[in-house]
């Protein structure tokens, strides 16, 4: 079993340390983990959302310090969760080719000032117009899919709530979505996190997903834990739906190449 979505005390809003998600990893019978990290932010750092630029080095010699520390018990990869600023390609760009990371997560958790994904963001859901949001929010998303900079689309539909739905239907931008994924060599993250933060079902909606495995794209998997007894949660969801599917490979990443893996859990019927 695989969860490629972890963070840990490095940024404000998560806790606990990392070792504590590899203890709860290793008790769930987990036997590859990733960690995320919030990438420093290129513009106006702010260490609640993400770790600063000077904690990186000492996030990086961590988790490779761990990776050999289980290296007979799990494999731990070195990832990173970049956010997409749009007119900042190359600062992301330089700060990702530092370090040797297994993978790069792509998300989008702003739209303009708008912090949609954090609590505070939260009473203007209230207010929004789906009809106008909904449309920025995926060309946000494919511009972030075309800078080639990201590996992993992690929560692809994160703006979607429950009570906060488009009223038309998006699957023509779920067929461009898919089409820009596969051009790119880009994975889709299945994320448990929607289950618990207000969209009542995983990331992404399933017909963005399924789109997604028609269209030839790879598929991970992560909890994106905050706390260390997330590791894994809600995975028997994310399992049902890509049964559903009719997906049997998962992505895993090494150096950032894509190495598909079958999981034995993913064939039962
Ligand atoms: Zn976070
Ligand atoms: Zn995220």
């Amino acid at each position: 079993m695989i969860d490629y979505h972890l963070h840990g005390n490095f940024c404000g809003h998560a806790t606990g340390e990392l070792e504590e998600y590899v203890t709860s990893a290793l008790e769930k019978g987990f036997d590859e983990i990733g960690f995320s990290a919030h990438l420093p932010k290129v513009i106006d750092p702010d260490p609640y959302h993400a770790m600063l630029e000077e904690d990186l080095p000492r996030y990086v010699d961590l988790v490779l310090s761990l990776q050999n520390r289980y290296s007979d018990r799990v494999l731990i990869k070195l990832g990173i969760e970049a956010d997409y600023f749009e007119g900042h390609e190359e600062k992301t760009a330089r700060l990702l080719d530092k370090y040797p990371f297994d993978y790069v997560l792509g998300s989008v958790h702003f739209l303009d000032d708008w912090h949609f994904t954090s609590r505070v963001g939260l009473p203007r859901y209230e207010t929004e117009d789906p009809n106008e949001v909904f449309p920025r929010y995926y060309m946000l998303l494919k511009r972030m899919i075309s800078t080639g900079l990201f590996d992993i689309a992690a929560h692809a539909d994160a703006i979607r709530r429950e009570h906060f739905q488009p009223p038309d239907t998006l699957e023509n931008e779920y067929r461009e979505v898919a089409r820009l994924l596969s051009s790119n060599g880009m994975s889709i993250e299945v994320s448990t996190a929607g289950i618990r933060r207000g969209a009542g079902s995983i990331y992404p909606d399933l017909k963005l997903l399924g789109a997604c495995i028609e269209a030839g794209v790879t598929v991970t998997l992560g909890s994106d834990a905050h706390r260390p007894e997330e590791v894994g949660l809600d995975y028997d969801e994310a399992f049902k739906a890509l049964r559903r599917l009719g997906v049997t490979g998962i992505a895993t990443y090494d150096r950032r190449k894509a190495v598909i893996k079958t999981l034995p859990v993913l064939n039962e019927s």
